[in-house]
């Protein structure tokens, strides 16, 4: 955004007169509350989140101690052009320090200790993997770059492995791709080119996960627990474990208006009626629906039944195709699910062995691992990171907290013998250690560990291969007070699994809803910048661009001669 746009919207009329609910309490309400209150004038007292949890922030969590063992369900890569993430955050203060933005707090410490990773691959039981090629082949460049040139409509369903050749999904590039990402090879290859377009600045700095910006603490911490308490002195309502069953839409000619709001409230129905002048927020889905945990001897129990989230969407939907289609993204969890493990490790074994795998001392408060290790030849395709120390704003100077997964839990492990899926937290570690080349050290760390693993139904149903009108848009055609916000609602350009993509749509539908004289920044262009555009092309061919000598003879001593 230029600092010309940077100014807050004018007051719209009548908003004296408005109530808000948002339904979810995760960063898009979050958000959407805190654009009501910064640009729409809204007083504080005027907006309601519904939250079927009995705790703010959605998917982006950090709970638990040192003694019972921390739990992060993911760890959130960040960058630069999180343009609509910066500007909420540049005016959200600091819970460690009032007196600092969060936006402040975040980009000092990315100043002091920026991120480079120290073993992104590993093989062989602890082996480095020293490549920092892409490792594409011509062919596979060319792929890459008509998939860049395609539309989405072109595209439409395809998947992964039905756009590309066998070739691709071998080279190093995919292996980055997908164990940063999260794609699987079933999933949908317009997300993919989104992803390639809107992050192409990143591109070089892959293979060492270079300009990947990270938070002080856990992201509940550092970003849902500031902005919740910044809401909450606004005088902004949290009505928590409170799950909301349905709306009542009115339609008329196509005019769609919520009347009214189903909520279930500690057991008990409950509607609120609304008005055209009122406005109704519906994060339609969660990546984090459903999740379940284990513990050291227990494993994570896949929650199959029908989340909140879901049947929401699913009533919503029924009443207008414009509300989208939820059954394309949560009707098959063997396709959207994973499972992730958060270890807690007291004392020097563990700290001992990072230190001897990365090089790095865990407890200088500096990045251990410089986000994740993937390890490449591990059946389950797992990889784990143990970001900068403390992780938690309690966690005691000799804790520490790592944070692992994998792709494939319906796999069986290399070492311990058991479908991931399957295994306690005991077993996922020992199998992580054994990769790691530690073997003889698992019953010393074993002996100072929590290890709660994570089940989430639903953590890559975000990806599902999809068609226009799948997604609804952020504020329907029609829609006088309805708006979506979150992962399954549409917008262009911008990619889903992020948290941009949520407060990017709380931004749009504020704006839209409030008819403000302002608009969401621009999704990084950073496709459309030739510089970018070269060191891409620089990167994918791994320095030496075909023709590149050919092109200079022929340029030199004309006008272009340098320029391109
Ligand atoms: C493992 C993992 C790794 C990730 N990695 C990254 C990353 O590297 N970079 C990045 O930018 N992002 C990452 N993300 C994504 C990011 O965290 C999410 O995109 C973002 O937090 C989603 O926010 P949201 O508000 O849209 O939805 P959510 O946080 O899912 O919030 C939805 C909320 O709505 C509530 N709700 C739903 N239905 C109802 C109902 N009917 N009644 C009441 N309440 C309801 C839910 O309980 C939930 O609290 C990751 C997420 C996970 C889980």
């Amino acid at each position: 955004m230029g600092n010309y746009q940077n100014v807050t919207a004018g007051r719209p009329a009548g908003v004296e007169k408005k109530k808000a609910y948002l339904v979810g309490a995760g960063i898009a309400s979050l958000a959407a509350a805190a654009y009501l209150i910064r640009d729409g004038h809204m007083a504080g007292g005027q907006i309601t989140i519904l939250e079927q949890l009995d705790i703010a922030g959605g998917s982006l969590d950090g709970s638990g101690n040192a003694t019972d063992g921390y739990l992060v369900r993911g760890g959130r890569e960040m960058e630069e052009h999180y343009e609509c993430t910066w500007d909420l955050f540049s005016r959200v203060p600091s819970i460690i320090d009032p007196e600092r933005t969060v936006l402040e707090e975040i980009r000092e410490i990315n100043l002091i200790d920026p991120n480079e990773a120290t073993n992104r691959i590993i093989n062989n039981c602890g082996v480095k993997d020293p490549n920092t090629s892409l490792g594409l082949s011509h062919h596979n460049v060319r792929e890459l770059t008509k998939l860049s040139l395609a539309t989405e409509q072109e595209l439409g369903a395809t998947t992964v492995e039905e756009y590309f050749s066998p070739s691709f999904l071998e080279t190093y590039m995919w292996c980055y791709w997908r164990s940063m990402f999260a794609f699987q090879t079933w999933h949908s290859v317009v997300e993919m080119r989104r992803y390639m377009q809107r992050f192409m600045h990143l591109l070089p700095g892959m293979s060492l996960l270079k300009d990947i910006l990270f938070t002080k603490y856990n992201q509940y911490q550092s970003l849902a627990l500031p902005l919740q308490t910044w809401l909450e002195a606004e005088g902004v309502v949290f009505d928590l474990g409170t799950q909301v069953t349905d709306l009542d839409i009115e339609i008329v000619n196509a005019v769609k208006t919520v009347t009214g709001i189903h909520l279930l409230r500690n057991g008990v129905a409950e509607t609120i009626p609304t008005t055209a002048d009122d406005l109704v927020f519906v994060t339609n889905g969660s990546m984090t629906e459903n999740s379940t945990v284990g513990s050291l001897g227990e494993p994570a129990i896949l929650n199959r039944e029908a989340g909140g989230c879901w049947s929401l969407w699913r009533s919503i939907a029924a009443k207008d195709d414009a509300f989208g289609r939820p059954d394309v993204f949560c009707s098959d969890i063997d396709k959207t699910k994973w499972l992730s493990f958060t270890i807690t490790a007291k004392g020097s074994p563990m700290a001992d062995l990072l230190s001897k795998i990365t090089g790095r001392d865990p407890h200088s408060g500096k990045g251990v691992t410089g986000c994740i290790m993937t390890i490449r030849d591990s059946s389950w395709l797992m990889s784990a990171t143990c970001s900068r120390q403390p992780h938690y704003v309690d966690q005691p100077d000799d804790v520490l907290v790592i944070w692992a997964y994998g792709l494939f839990p319906d796999n069986v492990g290399d070492f311990v013998h058991k479908k991931m899926s399957d295994c306690n937290g005991e077993e996922l570690l020992s199998e992580l250690l054994h990769h790691w080349g530690a073997e003889d050290q698992i019953p010393e760390i074993m002996k100072t560990v929590k290890v709660i693993p994570c089940m989430m139904p639903y953590i890559t149903s975000q990806f599902m291969p999809r068609v226009k009108g799948d997604r609804p848009e952020v504020v329907p055609v029609g829609s006088r007070n309805l708006a979506f916000l979150g992962q399954f609602a549409e917008m262009p350009d911008d990619c889903v699994f992020t948290v941009e993509y949520s407060v990017r749509s709380a931004m749009t539908a504020v704006f839209t809803l409030l008819a403000l004289d302002k608009t969401p920044p621009e999704v990084y262009p950073s496709k459309y910048d030739v510089r970018v555009v070269a060191k891409a092309a620089e990167t994918m061919y791994d320095g030496h661009v075909p023709a590149e000598r050919l092109i200079s003879h022929f340029l030199k001593d004309t006008s272009l001669e340098g320029l391109i």
